[in-house]
């Protein structure tokens, strides 16, 4: 894949960059390892002084960033600003927390005088520099969540970013130089996947964070497991949304259509497939396929525009050929089901898919087992809790899933029984830097943000006394 931005409303290529080189690479690895010598010894104080104007700089960017987004991946641009903002808010969140999420941890007194020892306790130190593999679909915060941790715990970060978002990328290393990090604390490597093996592989990288699809995943968790590196793995997501009876169905149908679209459909943690109980699936399925026929696709740039393009032409064939898989063997296309049309001559080459709604779903379709990366919902009809429950297990994922009821002993058994990292009730999954993100099966594991996140690239020491 070359590194490059290409508009996605029309396919236009923008800007292309050469890979990093040999040379080049070997400086930054050798920059991030005398970096995290000295870096490692600074205060929480000294660190969060930087992030903190991190944050600053970032809020006085979010125009230009969020443009900049918009035109690498064509998410729209109001929620390209919400993005920044959300990053900025997980910098000030970390700076403000970290001393506290990484103080010492001392057992109490009993539990450790039987083993001779006077006093003992756990003391969180950083591991070094830690290589970051991060994707397209929410390129800076996918970033900021490793990177505002990561830094706060006095590691160092090495970018490689997804290779068409390279100017996103380069903004991320340029906006932590101009906090005031040592240059070699954070640095964004543009380099292909292919590039990733030699340089997890080399000693003076000690671990890897990777958020994205499963084969890259498999690919990065298996090197690092030959050099025994720890990983920390967020992958793809097909996540239930369960309406059942006591649900507010009409509130429920306006928050999926939120769910399954934002981010052009291609979020790890959409809602994907919709589970509603047999009484009110005609209601939620008429509200539902409403919303998502009204939804306006168009120029990711307007600040009006619901929908823009899928972020690769090949992300628009994957869900094309999906949706046909699904039709083929019987599915009912409420709406959608193709490419747009009337967008206008500009848009026209752009990688645009319509809001589709597809019912009758099967085992046998591909689109029950895989991941769908666009604004295409998958609607199924449970007749009580437990068979909504099995279907919403019957997926290679575990990342989230949505819940809607106001009955608590269903509410009891879905956190009981539902197998995902998430269980959100009356809502939609969202990401808070005080909440743990993270999955189980195929959807990886390990968890950002909280506490789990900043102490996953940490060395929990016991430090012991006679
Ligand atoms: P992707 O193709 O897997 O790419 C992700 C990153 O991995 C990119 O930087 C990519 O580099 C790199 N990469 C790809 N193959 C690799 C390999 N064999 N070895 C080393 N690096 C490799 O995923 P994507 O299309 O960008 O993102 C979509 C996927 O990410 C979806 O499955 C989505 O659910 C998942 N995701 C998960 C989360 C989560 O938190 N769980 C969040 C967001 C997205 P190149 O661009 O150079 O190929």
């Amino acid at each position: 894949m070359p590194i490059a931005t290409v508009n996605p409303a029309n396919g236009e290529t923008l800007k292309t960059f050469d890979a990093l080189g040999a040379a080049e690479i070997e400086r930054r690895l050798a920059a991030a390892d005398t970096t995290f010598r000295e870096y490692r010894t600074t205060g929480f104080g000294e660190r969060a002084r930087l992030l903190n104007r991190a944050a600053d700089l970032l809020d006085e960017d979010q125009q230009d960033i969020a443009r900049t987004m918009t035109t690498e991946m064509g998410k729209p641009v109001k929620a390209a600003r919400a993005e920044a903002a959300k990053c900025a808010k997980a910098m000030r969140w970390y700076a403000d927390a970290a001393e506290e999420l990484l103080a010492d941890e001392h057992p109490s007194a009993g539990d450790v005088g039987d083993a001779g020892a006077s006093r003992a306790y756990v003391h969180y130190r950083p591991l070094g520099p830690v290589l970051a593999v991060m994707p397209w679909n929410f390129p800076l915060w996918q970033v900021v969540r490793f990177a505002a941790p990561a830094l706060m715990a006095g590691n160092v970060g090495l970018l490689k970013h997804a290779s068409n978002v390279p100017q996103t990328a380069l903004y991320l290393e340029d906006l932590f130089r101009r906090a005031g990090f040592p240059a070699g604390c954070f640095q964004t490597l543009l380099v292909g996947s292919g590039a990733v093996e030699s340089i997890l592989r080399d000693p003076r990288v000690v671990a890897a964070t990777l958020t994205g699809s499963e084969p890259a995943g498999r690919a990065v968790a298996a090197i690092a497991g030959d050099e025994v590196k720890h990983t920390v793995l967020e992958l793809g997501g097909s996540d239930p949304f369960l309406v059942l009876p006591s649900a507010d169905v009409r509130q429920a149908a306006r928050t999926a259509v939120t769910a399954r679209v934002q981010n052009n459909g291609q979020s790890c943690i959409a809602a994907k497939r919709f589970i509603v109980h047999t009484d009110v699936y005609d209601e939620f399925a008429e509200e539902f396929t409403a919303g998502m026929r009204a939804l306006k696709v168009g120029d990711p740039q307007q600040e009006s525009t619901d929908i823009g393009p899928l972020a690769s032409e090949q992300g628009r064939t994957d869900i094309e050929e999906l949706v046909d898989d699904a039709v083929r063997q019987g599915a009912t296309v409420l709406c959608g089901g193709s490419r747009p049309t009337g967008l206008g001559a500009r848009l026209d080459r752009g990688w645009f898919y319509a809001p589709t709604v597809l019912s009758a779903i099967t085992p046998a379709m591909r689109i029950h087992r895989e991941e769908t990366f666009g604004p295409v919902a998958t609607l199924y009809r449970a007749a009580d809790l437990g068979e909504a429950v099995a279907l919403a297990n019957d997926t290679p994922f575990g990342l989230s899933s949505n819940v809607w009821t106001r009955d608590a002993d269903e509410s009891r058994q879905c956190v009981r029984d539902l197998q995902a990292g998430g269980v959100f009730f009356n809502g939609m999954t969202a990401s808070h830097p005080a909440l743990p993100f993270g999955g189980v099966k195929r959807s990886g594991y390990g968890r950002e943000l909280a506490g789990h996140g900043i102490r996953e690239f940490c060395n929990a020491t016991t430090v012991w006394y006679g």
